[in-house]
């Protein structure tokens, strides 16, 4: 059978998807438009189809009342089956989960979860996009009323009448990842008082330490409580309502609400079953056609494992962005004969808690170390995003690259400048394959509202490409914090004027000399030309300037600590 005039197309007669949230929906869609002709269907177990999940936290916050806006096109229609029906003439059964699947006949079991009913439907090609489900570790009290997730929208629909009805005083958030944290600022703006507890020890753990120390340290600036290093041993609670947990140190918190975010895993109950390859990250085995082990299944989203582009390993990457992009590959392939590939990712994710935003790309040093051990260099940058007089607000970026050929492997960025745009510049550069020397020169637009007249991103470009060439020896401030608390003394300098220094400074021991007065004071410097000297600044951009007289003048040991004040994790004097 052919369809239309495209030799390519296999005309299935029939595509099943399941899973109609975001790649399967996808999927559909895309198999849809390049053949009119086949029956595709897609099975949700869910009473909806295509949810917005990212969006819940801001629904659960408040920053938008209409559920439904969850679930519509940007035109304001409802994703329901009959508008996949009407619009793009696609069956969608909701209430409807698939149990099993017959390989061999090609076939699988539906069941109405409100009747129970059985039905078995044949397909030609199958997607699979089942998603991921929370982690639920087995602590005690976790069946407790008021122990929750934010997977789905019912979870969603629950805490938004927690906000609502305004009865919850006290909340403690079960993880610091990107869920956790957008919970965070979600139940704060409900006015309820948060508590974070994180095992690890930091949160965010996209970013390397010292980036999310500094997200950590605006968290706390905005009265929500944050505990790393701690894990919970225990829910507590009375007559099955929860009222307090205790951490794995023996601490107790009160709280009459608490939100499990410690991740998810992919959901491979039904792939598994039906015998399909499953990789050692726990998810889907696909090729670049996102065809699983089996020619006529493919599989998209966050149940499928994928190839990390920089270091050829497998990873699971559950973003709702891939998830999309994986489904458009597998839906063209189970419609055509195309080959359209989807060869992997870099791992970019992004979050926006309170007023700063957290996003990263590639790997971060520690990951980047563990791949290419000493053949890393890294650079911190802070700026603003845009000039002074436009209000340009501060980003500090950090940029991981391999020492040896100058290859982009990472950046991460926070604060709260424009990040999006930072990362967004980093994720393409990386996935092509750039270099440093590729970024110094990079032509981006430019014009006052939306960049500096050298973007953060290339003047971050420029201080590893000074780095790499050795005109500039760096620091960074856990560094600097290390050589002060085994007793090194350091000369510190401070390059800024004095007006600054009385309204905000480290308390290190630093010496204030104004980057102007530097000149003619040089008799105020260790007279041993080979003294460690460490320059910083608000930025440290006056501490480079300041770094450069001195190598200039014949100290042969100077540093700038990099990102200055800005970049500084640790509690300051003032
Ligand atoms: C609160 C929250 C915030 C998020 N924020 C972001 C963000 O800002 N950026 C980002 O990139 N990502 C974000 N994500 C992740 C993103 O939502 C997911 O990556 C994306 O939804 C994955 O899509 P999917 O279609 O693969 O899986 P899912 O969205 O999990 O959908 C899978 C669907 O399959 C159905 N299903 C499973 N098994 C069966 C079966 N046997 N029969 C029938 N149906 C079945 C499920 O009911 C579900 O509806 C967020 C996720 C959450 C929960």
């Amino acid at each position: 059978m052919t369809s239309g005039n495209d030799p390519k197309k296999q005309s299935p007669r029939r595509i099943i998807v399941v899973g109609g949230s975001a790649a399967g929906p996808k999927a559909a869609a895309r198999a849809r438009r390049l053949d009119e002709q086949a029956e595709i269907v897609i099975l949700e177990r869910g009473p909806d189809l295509s949810m917005a999940s990212c969006g819940y936290p801001y629904y659960v916050g408040g920053v938008f009342d209409d559920r439904n806006m969850l679930l519509t096109t940007p035109a304001g229609t409802v994703r329901n089956p009959t508008f996949y029906l009407k619009a793009k003439g696609i069956i969608a059964r909701t209430g409807t989960e698939v149990t099993a699947i017959d390989r061999a006949a090609k076939a699988v079991t539906i069941r109405d979860v409100e009747t129970g009913q059985q039905e078995e439907l044949t397909y030609d090609k199958l997607v699979l996009a089942t998603g991921a489900k929370p982690k639920l570790p087995p602590i005690p009290g976790i069946d407790l009323a008021g122990v929750t997730t934010l997977q789905s929208i019912k979870d969603a629909d629950f805490l938004r009448k927690v906000r609502d009805e305004g009865k919850t005083r006290k909340a403690v958030i079960v993880g610091g990842g990107l869920i956790g944290i957008e919970t965070c600022e979600a139940l704060h703006l409900a006015g309820i008082e948060i508590t974070v507890v994180e095992l690890l020890p930091q949160i965010l753990t996209f970013l390397d330490w010292q980036l999310a120390k500094l997200v950590e340290l605006h968290v706390r600036s905005k009265g929500a409580n944050v505990i790393v290093d701690n894990g919970v041993a225990e829910f507590l609670g009375q007559d099955g309502r929860l009222n307090g947990l205790k951490l794995a140190n023996g601490t107790e918190l009160e709280c009459d609400l608490a939100v499990l975010a410690i991740g998810v895993s992919p959901n491979t109950r039904l792939a598994r079953e039906a015998g399909l390859d499953v990789g050692k990250t726990g998810g889907i085995l696909v090729d670049d056609h996102m065809r699983t082990s089996d020619p006529d299944i493919f599989a998209a989203g966050d149940c499928v494992e994928s190839a990390n582009l920089i270091t050829g390993t497998k990873v699971h990457a559950p973003y709702g962005d891939l998830a999309n992009l994986q489904g458009r590959v597998a839906g063209e392939n189970a419609a055509t004969s195309d080959g359209a590939t989807f060869p992997g990712v870099v791992q970019s994710g992004i979050c926006k808690i309170f007023d700063y935003s957290a996003g990263s790309t590639g790997l971060s040093e520690e990951a980047a170390r563990a791949a290419y051990s000493d053949d890393v260099e890294t650079a911190i940058n802070a700026s603003t995003d845009i000039p002074g007089f436009m209000s340009g607000k501060l980003l500090v970026t950090k940029l991981v690259v391999k020492r040896s050929d100058g290859r982009l492997l990472g950046a991460q960025c926070i604060g709260p400048g424009d990040v999006g745009k930072q990362i967004a510049i980093w994720a393409v550069a990386i996935r092509g394959g750039l270099t440093i020397d590729d970024m110094v020169n990079a032509d981006l637009p430019y014009a006052p509202p939306f960049s500096l007249a050298i973007d953060h991103s290339i003047a971050t470009a420029h201080i590893m490409q000074n780095k790499l060439k050795g005109r500039m020896k760096g620091i960074s401030a856990v560094e600097v914090r290390h050589k002060l608390d085994a007793g090194e003394t350091p000369f510190i300098l401070d390059g800024r004027g004095p007006d600054e220094y009385e309204q905000v400074r480290l308390g290190i021991g630093e010496h204030l000399i104004p980057l102007g007065a530097l000149r003619g004071r040089l008799d105020e410097l260790p007279a041993e030309k080979d003294k460690e000297i460490i320059c910083f600044c608000k930025i440290s951009l006056r501490g480079y300037e300041a770094a450069r007289v001195l190598e200039g003048r014949g100290w042969t040991n100077v540093r700038v600590m990099e990102g200055g004040i800005a970049a500084w994790p640790y509690p300051r004097e003032k």
